[in-house]
């Protein structure tokens, strides 16, 4: 082990104005115990609240408080990558501002990583405040994405994980405009474990994610990570040829062998119609996804801009 190593946390917030001098507390509190230099990195994801000004009094106290102020709401993830760019420690932590991810597991991840673990994941035991919906959904999600997806999830993984340089270095090479984190870390490969923990209660404050939110960070997971839904067409297609085919077959044996002409009326023509019709537009519905993520990577806009920054932060290329 090298003393010269460094930490840095990275926390993403958006209006989370009362959370942020609590999570400094706490946060230095167990930091200040371990032996390593470190620096916090918050990223205002352009909150309309006093966020940044909390951090910009904050860091005239604490000169490893650092902040980045993005200069509109580009979401979580996005503000994420902003916070993992800028860092410069050997050893990355992310978490989340509003105190559900408890500081107190810090010092166990930095040990693992001590060990060799090159990425230390963490995994939610049951969350008792989320919503029946939420769970529905997310069980939905992950057990599709784990189906048809290169790579698999843990259903109560979190964006609350340690990533040695290695790994960071390796996950920041991908340049995609989509970010799904929870499927790009374990994508990279590497030495790694996982520990779980008790998701705390919000601090202060209302859940940021919307629904909405919720739905686009899903499909952002589920097709940047499996072209399964691209391939459906073929087996449909597939199958209903052979049924076709099949009943063609059928008709010309009769007609054939019994004369008999099979006149089945145009109820079922106009529902074999229809029915062709909305599968066709369904899986175009699936092309323009994709092709709505090509669209947008294809740009190549930068996934963030920052606006101001508060204390010495790494220069991004
Ligand atoms: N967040 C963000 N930008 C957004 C939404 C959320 O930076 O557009 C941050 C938020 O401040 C928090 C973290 O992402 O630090 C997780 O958000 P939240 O607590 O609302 O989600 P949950 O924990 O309920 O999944
Ligand atoms: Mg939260």
């Amino acid at each position: 082990m090298n003393d010269t190593k460094t930490i840095s946390v990275v926390i993403p917030a958006f209006n989370e104005e009362e959370c942020i001098a609590a999570l400094i507390d706490r946060l230095k509190e167990i930091m200040d115990k371990l032996k390593y230099p470190y620096e916090v990195i918050i990223v205002d994801d352009g909150s309309k609240d006093r966020t940044f000004e909390v951090i910009r009094e904050l860091s005239v106290k604490y000169k490893f408080l650092k902040g980045v102020k993005l200069s509109r709401n580009m979401g979580h993830q996005a503000a994420l990558d902003c916070g993992l760019k800028h860092a410069s420690g050997d050893a990355v932590i992310s978490m989340d501002a509003d105190l559900q991810h408890p500081p107190e597991l810090i010092p166990q991840m930095v040990k693992l990583w001590e060990e060799g673990y090159e990425i230390v994941y963490t995994q939610k035991l049951e969350n008792q405040q989320a919503t029946l919906l939420y769970k529905v959904w997310a069980k939905t999600f992950y057990s599709l994405f784990n189906k048809y997806s290169q790579i698999k999830l843990t259903p109560s993984g979190s964006d609350f994980r340690l990533m040695g340089r290695k790994s960071l270095e390796a996950v920041l090479s991908m340049p995609e405009y989509h970010k799904f984190f929870r499927g790009l870390v374990p994508f990279v490969g590497f030495k790694s474990t996982s520990i779980s923990f008790d998701v705390q209660k919000r601090f202060a404050g209302k859940r940021k994610y919307n629904f909405k939110q919720s739905m686009k960070l899903a499909s952002d997971g589920l097709f940047s990570f499996s072209d399964f839904a691209l391939k459906i067409p073929f087996i449909i297609g597939g199958i209903a040829l052979i049924i076709i085919l099949l009943y063609l077959l059928y008709t010309l044996i009769l007609l054939i062998f019994h004369g008999t002409v099979i006149m089945q009326g145009w109820t079922s023509v106009i529902a074999i119609l229809v029915l062709s019709i909305s599968i066709q537009l369904i899986f175009m519905g699936v092309l323009g996804v994709y092709i709505g993520k090509i669209f947008f990577e294809v740009k190549r806009r930068p996934v963030f801009f920052a606006d101001e920054t508060v204390g010495e932060l790494k220069v991004i290329k």
